[in-house]
């Protein structure tokens, strides 16, 4: 039997997918340096972990509220307080399984076919297939200067009356670029001006370098939680490296969180209460783990940036957050996926073709690892890369020589 239209459109996560790829060879004893995924390696913080214990132990693991539990819901009411200086109610939390379950679950929410979603380049690689998996029209925008975020004339310009929403992430994924306050300002205004939905992707707003603060999205609105046109999504797996715990939310008004609880509630029926109390001892407990976090990846992304700008050819942006950079490798005449291919094959590392971000030319490159794994990787690409690198190196237990 033919599988359905809808799906046969929708392409594999090349992130997962590529992770994947790095598991199996990893586990066939190849020296790989993955640089593919985003997600961090230290690991869930102990008190989280003494939870979920806890919990299991119990034995009372049951169904749970599809909204997410009480005591995770007061929890992300109190993060929104503290971190975004707006005080929310329990109805405006949602949690879901994941952040990009809620992403998910928010254009089930809100679009009908052929709504324009408007995403801008570089994107996550999820959105445009979230939104096609809804039957929405992702409409994409890429900065006309070659730059990592658009000027607010350029999303104007796009905006329909099918345009339903728009989605920003900042720090980005893939750029690990800010977008100014006062561009998320202006945006905020449009939104509001034009009745358009603004998804605030958040999950990496913990992640900042250089001790820059940005501001709380709600700082540009005067309305309150149930007039404003500001959805915003976040979760623990990037600020506290619990990936596969499975937990994000998002806050909104109280009938869009009612609409995704009935949503739920028919899908997934509730998310695994021994991850929900992790997530509420992460977001209550300690959090000089969040700092020790964006210590480790600051230094990783000095060692990321000083070592592709010692490449002929490669131009690369400091990143200003996240744990990704996406140099534009456009001068050496390879697509990005050719480039990423060879990369692999030649000096056994992963990246991400910019390709899959919509922007061609680019890889991203994931430095949320080890020091030492970076450091390696990096030294890796440059000697793949660079003319004037010695004919052989030591890979693992293999010793690689240049024949290109
Ligand atoms: N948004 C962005 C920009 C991401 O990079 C990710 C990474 N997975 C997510 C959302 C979803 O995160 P998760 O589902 O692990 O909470
Ligand atoms: N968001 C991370 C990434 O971009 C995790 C994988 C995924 O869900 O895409 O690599």
């Amino acid at each position: 039997m033919d599988i359905s239209k809808l799906a046969a459109s929708i392409a594999e996560s090349p992130t997962v997918k590529l992770n994947a790829e790095a598991t199996r060879l990893r586990a066939q004893g190849e020296a790989i340096v993955h640089f593919g995924i985003g997600e961090p390696k230290n690991k869930a913080p102990m008190n989280a972990i003494a939870s979920a214990v806890e919990k299991l132990n119990s034995g009372e693991i049951k169904y749970a509220p599809s909204d997410g539990i009480p005591s995770l819901k007061k929890a992300i009411v109190q993060y929104t307080e503290k971190n975004y200086g707006r005080t929310v109610e329990p109805a405006n939390v949602i949690v879901s399984d994941g952040a990009k379950h809620s992403i998910s679950n928010l254009l089930y929410a809100l679009i009908n076919p052929g709504d324009q979603v408007i995403i801008l380049a570089p994107y996550w690689v999820s959105y445009p297939e979230m939104v096609k998996m809804v039957n929405g029209v992702p409409i994409i925008v890429t900065p006309a200067d070659g730059g990592f975020y658009p000027k607010l004339s350029e999303i104007e310009k796009v905006i329909t009356s099918s345009t339903r929403a728009i989605i920003v992430n900042s720090p980005n994924n893939p750029s690990g670029a800010i977008f100014p306050d006062e561009l998320v300002g202006q945006i905020v205004d449009l939104c509001e001006k034009k009745n358009i939905y603004l998804f605030m992707d958040d999950i990496y707003h913990k992640l900042i370098f250089d001790g820059k603060k940005i501001a709380p999205v709600y700082n540009f609105t005067k309305k309150d939680i149930e007039s404003t046109n500001i959805v915003v999504i976040n979760g623990i797996s990037k600020t506290y490296g619990m990936t596969g715990f499975r937990i994000g939310w998002v806050v909104a008004n109280r009938k869009l969180v009612k609409t995704i609880t009935n949503i739920q509630s028919q899908t997934t029926t509730c998310n695994s209460p021994i991850c929900q109390v992790a997530a509420e001892a992460a977001l209550t407990g300690d959090q000089s783990c969040v700092d020790e976090l964006v210590a480790t990846i600051q230094k990783n992304r000095d060692t990321v940036i000083q070592g592709l700008r010692s490449i002929p050819g490669v131009k690369v942006e400091k990143p200003e957050g996240a744990f990704y950079c996406f140099p534009d490798f456009s001068t050496l005449n390879k697509d990005s996926m050719a480039l990423a291919e060879f990369l692999l094959k030649k000096a056994l590392v992963v990246t991400v073709p910019g390709k899959e971000f919509g922007m061609e030319g680019h890889l991203r490159i994931s430095f949320a690892g080890a020091a030492s794994e970076v450091a390696d990787g990096i030294a890796r690409i440059k000697w793949a890369l660079d003319p004037n690198s010695p004919r052989e190196i030591q890979i693992g237990t293999r010793k690689v020589v240049r024949d290109w």
